[in-house]
């Protein structure tokens, strides 16, 4: 059932004990083409902690890389209040290159022209999400952030002072992106998701209102589907190499994947500016 059709009572349901919130939230799990993949509705998330990011500054970009900076660290702490994604993401240096995916860095940078080549020219930010294969795991690798400061699209998004007092809500959703989840619905239903409609707001929601920015019920379910091991993060994956048999692999995807990293770019995380300011 539905418990509420706004975040902050689907929050006060969670406390009260009220019969559960249907869960809304998707993941990259979800999304067709890696269905088509093979992952099996299995958890796809980051196997090393914490998940470190970078800021690439550009003399055109709206704020100082010191504003993104702080921006990008209130939006980290808005996933440490989670129950399961407590130290999962940090903010660690000045990127001394713009981001490229596949470089093995987590980046967050300005776009200046060329947006359309990543996204609609509605959307506010994206995030280029990287995973791999190995044996029928699947795990992400990399996750860039790209904020639309595109002044050559016919209707450039406007970061005046307001939009840019948000960015932090911005970057906490695309983060929720790099984090491995996704939009709980789309508008039109795209990519298999179910319509908006009466899917209530979360941080996740496509059509958000970063006037309300923050960790829903529905959220933080999300996360905690994904990364069900709420112990501080720590580095925990080694690759030694070895090249022991997968009990139940699936014949030549699982072979062809072992340590090629078959590592395929995945674009999501629109967040759509036609609900940018849309009223809760
Ligand atoms: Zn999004």
């Amino acid at each position: 059932m539905t418990c509420g059709g706004w975040a902050g009572l689907a929050v006060l349901c969670a406390f009260l004990g009220m019969p559960e919130t249907a869960s809304a939230f998707r993941t990259l799990t979800d999304e067709p083409n890696l269905v088509d993949a093979g992952a099996d509705g299995q958890p796809i998330g980051w196997t090393r902690w914490p998940v470190e990011f970078e800021v690439y500054e550009q003399a055109a970009d709206p704020i100082d890389g010191a504003a993104t900076w702080t921006a990008l660290e209130a939006a980290i702490q808005i996933w440490d209040r989670s129950d399961c994604a407590i130290g999962s993401l940090a903010a660690t240096a000045m990127a001394s290159e713009p981001a490229r995916l596949g470089d093995g860095r987590n980046t967050v940078q300005w776009v200046h022209s060329g947006w359309s080549s990543l996204d609609k020219p509605d959307a506010v930010a994206i995030t280029q999400n990287q995973y791999q294969i190995k044996v029928d795991q699947f795990s992400l690798i990399e996750a860039d952030i790209y904020i639309n400061a595109d002044k050559t699209l016919p209707d450039p998004i406007d970061w005046n002072a307001d939009m840019l007092a948000h960015l932090d809500g911005v970057l906490a959703h695309e983060l929720g992106h790099a984090l491995g989840l996704a939009h709980p619905c789309e508008l039109r239903g795209d990519n298999g998701a179910p319509r908006c409609g009466s899917v209530p707001m979360s941080l996740m929601h496509p059509q958000y209102d970063p006037r309300a920015f923050a960790l829903t019920a529905d959220d933080n379910e999300g996360a905690c589907w994904l990364y069900p091991d709420a112990a501080p993060r720590q580095e925990v994956e080694v690759d030694t190499g070895c090249s022991v048999a997968h009990a139940g692999a699936k014949g030549d995807r699982s072979r062809l994947a072992w340590w090629a990293l078959a590592a395929l770019a995945l674009v999501r995380g629109r967040f759509r500016r036609a609900g940018f300011w849309a009223a809760v």
